[in-house]
């Protein structure tokens, strides 16, 4: 018992060591799909800034030491409408590896909750990154759709299971 409790607080401190994530990714252009350099990329957690960081020259990016959570992405570049991206999964001890596209050619408008085919039910928020256990879990009672690590259009957020879309 003696010998459980001297180890017990050098697991603790292990653990908490690892607590973090990293997210990392690579912008490009929506409309020609080259490196988008010099994006401004904000983290935000419940719309508040907690890392910030710019696109290099080759469109990548890197954010360490992020406790796990699901955060939000802001894109900003001078002349172009800024681009939120919500529902970033990120997991202790992993890299998530988002591939998204910004600037794009329409503009980035955040996409409403209606189907293109014109209905409001069976649409479910879409989630971005590695999933997280409780993203997992919202995902199995079917609350929110997975939705990788690759964006290949602009501004999915939204995705319709009758028609099996996103937009
Ligand atoms: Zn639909």
């Amino acid at each position: 018992m003696i010998r459980i409790l001297k180890i017990l607080p050098l697991l603790i401190s292990l653990t908490s060591y690892c607590q973090t994530g990293t997210l990392k990714g690579i912008i490009k252009n929506g409309v020609d799909n080259s490196s988008s350099g010099f994006i401004t990329i904000y983290l935000e957690l419940n719309n508040k800034k907690i890392s910030t960081t710019n696109s290099r020259i080759d469109g990548n990016f890197e954010i360490s030491g992020i406790p796990q959570g699901t955060y939000d992405i802001c894109l900003q570049f001078v002349g172009y409408l800024p681009h939120k991206m919500i529902g970033i999964s990120i997991r202790n001890d992993s890299i998530t590896n988002l591939e998204i596209k910004y600037p794009c050619p329409n503009g980035n408008i955040e996409s409403k909750k209606i189907c293109p085919y014109g209905h409001i039910d069976n649409i479910l928020p879409i989630t971005y990154g590695l999933p997280t256990n409780k993203t997992l879990e919202k995902a199995e009672k079917g609350k929110i759709w997975l939705g990788g690590c690759v964006i290949t259009e602009c501004s999915p957020r939204w995705h319709c299971k009758s028609h099996n879309l996103n937009f």
